[in-house]
């Protein structure tokens, strides 16, 4: 069978294409409906909503939601912690928009059948820590994919993405996307009036800690694989902050959630004999980093640096102090139901590995770094912000619109706000979906024209690693290292060893400077080169091979941000060895890069943060 032998191409339109069927795009297609009564409203999703994202296997915790109705926090408390998280640099504007809508977010999952836990005395939701509030969340995900099932026109599931589509007419508007059916191989063209984008962040764009069979095993879902920044990054959207990768500390080898043990288990940690070392590095950190080390809560990647350090020293390993807690019935119970409803892998490794929490104090460990824009970091790309609240400089349009007209984006896609989770996701979905709403009703009938040769070229790209493969296998009679192709795994291991090696990961102890950054990018732009050798031997591999193609230009963004920014921000998270200090006197400012596609050059620029809430 030829390229296109018995594969069909599809043709959609749609008002509104939400891409990525996770917590942002279910909030998006939800809200869209509300506001766009009478229009197309498309979601399309790599897997099936019903079961996607990072919240495919359920979540313990919803880890923002205010509490304003029992004057718990207001908004503003929300926007100084993330900003204390992030070492002072957040979109502000765009972290209080989300804030001040996501408790009705809440109420609306409450209502659609998702039981949240309530503290029996005061009636109000179990609270896990300040922002937290405890669910029994098994069915996170079904509950709020009902939801945009409801809403949407039509949900195309098990479509790869892979390419956003420009209007011909009118110079940097978004006309809307295609992709493939990772089951039949049929070519999907989307023609939409606006695109929300909402494709999760990046998983495995750094060598993982598990190799071989276990490489799967990371902490963040392998199928994150950066759509959400490269659909973007290819139309020339500017990015933010994408050197703000993330380093989580985990239990060890099942990266087990931390969360509900610190804040409400109350355990806490030791070196490998017994010690309280933090304070040890006390000093050490405020040489570095000033008084950022005495905010409250210590940020989250100082709390890393910490760990970094003693274990570096040979205090090692660091270890949770379970043993107290788990003596009370109730905490052992909630320890184990917190893996069993969001991580069940970690229960089983405590259990091959004869760690009963109540006995053994167990390991924890930090991860090889990921790209996302949900979490305790921002990365992502750079969006207009709310009428009401931005300042000029950050608004060019419509709310959540990144730098291409029409083109918005929601949850990990967006950069500058941390700490939105999975309600928030969702919320800044809403948002977004809102103000696409806005921008269609606006255009009226002005219908995004499509180049049928661009849809054409495309298609022809997309299949032909499957063609490389056909030739190809010719060659070679055993084995699957090929003369003339690539397949995905051997691409995504080499990407992985060069983001590790020069890029700030584990084998550098997340150490990296601008020398090896150059060499790096030297050696991403000789695989981006082979890139069109890419051979795959199915539909799977097709997929493969194109969420390679996904972390790929991310990882080239990474880097780029990372050499920009000469100044170490975020100790435990990356360090510019050459850039040791924290430097708020030049650094005090997001980075910006904009893609070029024609050229493949990156151009890059500060911008202003701006502190709206005191
Ligand atoms: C390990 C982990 C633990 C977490 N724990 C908590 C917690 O306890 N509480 C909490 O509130 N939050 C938690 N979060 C955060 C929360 O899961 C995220 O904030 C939220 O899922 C982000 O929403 P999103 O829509 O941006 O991404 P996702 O929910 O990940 O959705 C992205 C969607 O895009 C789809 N997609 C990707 N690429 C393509 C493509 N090319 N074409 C089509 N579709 C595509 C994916 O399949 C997926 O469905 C956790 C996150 C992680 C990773």
């Amino acid at each position: 069978m030829g390229l296109f032998g018995g594969r069909k191409t599809v043709f959609v339109d749609a008002d509104i294409l939400v891409i990525g069927g996770g917590m942002a795009g279910c909030g998006a297609t939800y809200e869209s409906r509300y506001w766009g009564r009478d229009l197309k409203i498309v979601c399309v999703e790599k897997a099936n909503i019903e079961r996607s994202g990072a919240v495919a296997q359920g979540l313990y915790a919803i880890n923002c939601y205010m509490g304003m109705q029992w004057g718990e926090n207001q908004p503003e408390d929300h926007v100084r912690y993330a900003r204390n998280d992030l070492m002072g640099l957040v979109r502000e504007d765009l972290g209080y928009d989300i804030a001040r809508h996501v408790d009705s977010t809440v109420h609306k999952f409450e209502e659609w059948g998702l039981p949240i836990m309530r503290d029996p005395k005061t009636g109000r939701y179990q609270r896990e820590g300040k922002w937290q509030i405890m669910i029994h969340g098994e069915s996170y995900k079904p509950i709020v994919a009902e939801a945009a099932r409801k809403a949407a026109t039509e949900v195309y599931n098990r479509i790869m993405v892979t390419h956003l589509l420009m209007d011909t007419e009118k110079a940097n508007r978004v006309a809307g996307a295609v992709g493939f059916n990772v089951r039949t191989g049929d070519f999907h063209v989307f023609r939409a009036k606006a695109v929300i984008v909402s494709a999760g962040g990046a998983s495995h764009i750094f060598q993982p800690r598990s190799v071989g069979e276990g490489m799967g095993r990371t902490w963040y879902a392998p199928w994150s694989s950066a759509s959400a920044y490269a659909l973007p990054i290819q139309v020339g959207a500017k990015m933010t902050q994408m050197e703000n990768r993330i380093v989580l500390t985990r239990f060890k080898d099942g990266y087990g959630p931390v969360g509900a043990y610190f804040l409400h288990l109350k355990t806490y940690t030791q070196n490998g004999y017994g010690e309280e070392y933090e304070k040890r590095w006390y000093e050490d950190t405020k040489a570095l980093v000033g008084d950022y080390i005495d905010r409250h809560p210590v940020p989250t990647c100082l709390r890393n640096h910490a760990i970094l350090k003693e274990v570096a020293a040979g205090r090692g390993p660091i270890r949770m102090v379970t043993k107290e807690a788990f003596q009370d019935p109730h905490k052992e119970t909630v320890g184990w139901e917190n893996f069993l409803g969001m991580t069940i892998g970690q229960a089983v490794v405590w259990a091959s590995q004869n760690i009963d929490p109540k006995e053994i104090n167990p390991e924890l460990t930090t991860s090889e770094p990921y790209v996302m824009g949900s979490h305790a970091t921002c990365s992502g790309a750079w969006a207009s912000g709310p009428e009401d609240y931005a300042p000029a400089e950050y608004q060019w349009g419509y709310n959540r619109m990144m730098t291409v007209d029409g083109l918005f984006g929601a949850g990990d896609t967006i950069g500058g706000t941390a700490h939105k989770f999975s309600s928030g996701s969702f919320t800044e979905g809403r948002i977004a979906a809102k103000a696409a709403v806005k921008y269609v009703m606006e255009k009226g009938k002005e219908q995004p024209q499509v180049s049928e040769k661009e849809v054409r070229d495309l298609q022809q790209t997309i299949y032909q690693p499957l063609e490389n493969y056909r030739v190809g296998r010719n060659e070679i009679v055993a084995g699957t290292v090929s003369p003339s192709y690539l397949l995905p795994i051997h691409g995504l291991q080499r990407l992985e060893k060069i983001m590790d090696e020069y890029v700030g990961g584990i084998s550098t102890n997340y150490m990296t400077n601008g020398v090896l950054l150059d060499r790096g990018l030297e050696l991403l732009a000789m695989l981006k080169e082979d890139m069109s050798h890419m051979g795959a031997e199915d539909l799977h591999q097709l997929q493969r091979a194109w969420e390679l193609n996904h972390r790929l230009l991310a990882s080239e963004s990474v880097a780029h941000h990372t050499l920009f920014r000469e100044e170490t921000r975020w100790p435990g998270y990356y360090y510019r060895a050459d850039h040791m200090k924290l430097d708020d006197a030049n650094w005090h400012c997001f980075t910006l890069s904009r893609y070029d596609r024609n050229t493949g050059s990156w151009a890059m620029e500060k911008a202003p943060v701006y502190h709206i809430v005191d």
